[in-house]
């Protein structure tokens, strides 16, 4: 039997928090005691919020928490051919399709919401056909979607993925047409993710809530894409004062900062709940 592999795979579009530590540490503990392998994956796919120094501090961060993680590190930047690979396949089964519209066309457009509170974009509501051809004329910038429902109508259906051993129905539709590459990018969150845990063998995918209910594209993707279905499991979410989900704009929970404060890794560990 192959050992179970775990993952832990920040962006670093930001220093390390202590809702990241509480995920660390979860999936490092769960590989050490399933016997499994621990990696580490920077998923830096998007240049305009990625920075060396944020990339710097997570390998800084981790390591101070006492964390190690298999070399080298899979950076998501480097495998941009992989992931037009897979947009490549799924475009010439026809599931892809460019969309023209800007954020200020979506925000006036679209009105249904997806489950993060973002446009669920349809055709139906976006820019009328004409001014979309005049825009691909012009080579304006676009949005490569997931035909939602036509992908839909490929798979068997119901589609369901494993949360700690439970049975959950994954609707995918509730995304509407998501984004999975751009005219500049030949990737996205959703499509690089699924693809680099399958490459790297993930079984076991161990992250926070807040990624709950994008489990039902990545099943989708998984499916269409013909790769294994890992099984997951959503933590909960460290929030701060306000109840809110702990950010990466609030300097006073990141790591370095408490470090520099004098704290130690067991009032960390005591912090997060560990
Ligand atoms: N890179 C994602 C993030 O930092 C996490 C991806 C995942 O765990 O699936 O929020």
């Amino acid at each position: 039997m192959n050992p179970p592999v775990f993952r832990f795979a920040p962006s670093p579009t930001g220093h390390l928090h202590l809702g990241h530590a509480l995920s660390a540490l979860t999936n490092f503990a769960a590989a050490k005691a399933a016997d499994g392998r621990f990696l580490l994956r920077i998923e830096d796919i998007d240049p305009t919020r990625c920075k060396p120094e944020f990339e710097q501090s997570i390998y800084e961060d981790l390591a101070w928490l006492g964390l190690e993680w298999e070399t080298p590190v899979r950076r998501q930047s480097q495998h941009y051919e992989d992931y037009a690979a897979a947009l490549g396949k799924l475009e010439s089964e026809g599931l892809l399709y460019a969309s023209y519209e800007t954020r200020a066309d979506l925000a006036r457009l679209i009105t249904g919401r997806d489950p993060d509170g973002g446009p669920r974009y349809s055709r139906e509501e976006g820019l009328a056909p004409a001014e979309a051809r005049s825009r691909e004329a012009r080579g304006e910038p676009y949005a490569l979607r997931l035909d939602m429902q036509e992908a839909l109508s490929r798979i068997s259906i119901p589609l369901f993925w494993n949360e700690s051993g439970a049975k959950i129905a994954a609707e995918p539709a509730r995304w509407g047409d998501v984004v999975l590459g751009r005219k500049e990018m030949p990737a996205s969150y959703h499509l690089a993710v699924v693809l680099d845990d399958a490459l790297q063998g993930v079984t076991h995918i161990v992250r926070g809530k807040d990624l709950y209910e994008a489990t039902a594209v990545h099943r989708l993707l998984q499916e269409l894409l013909g790769l294994p279905a890992p099984a997951y499991r959503h933590h909960r979410l460290l929030l701060d004062v306000h109840d809110k989900k702990l950010s990466k704009r609030d300097k006073s929970t990141t790591l370095r900062a408490l470090r520099a404060d004098g704290w130690t890794v067991s009032d960390v560990r005591q912090a997060i709940g560990l």
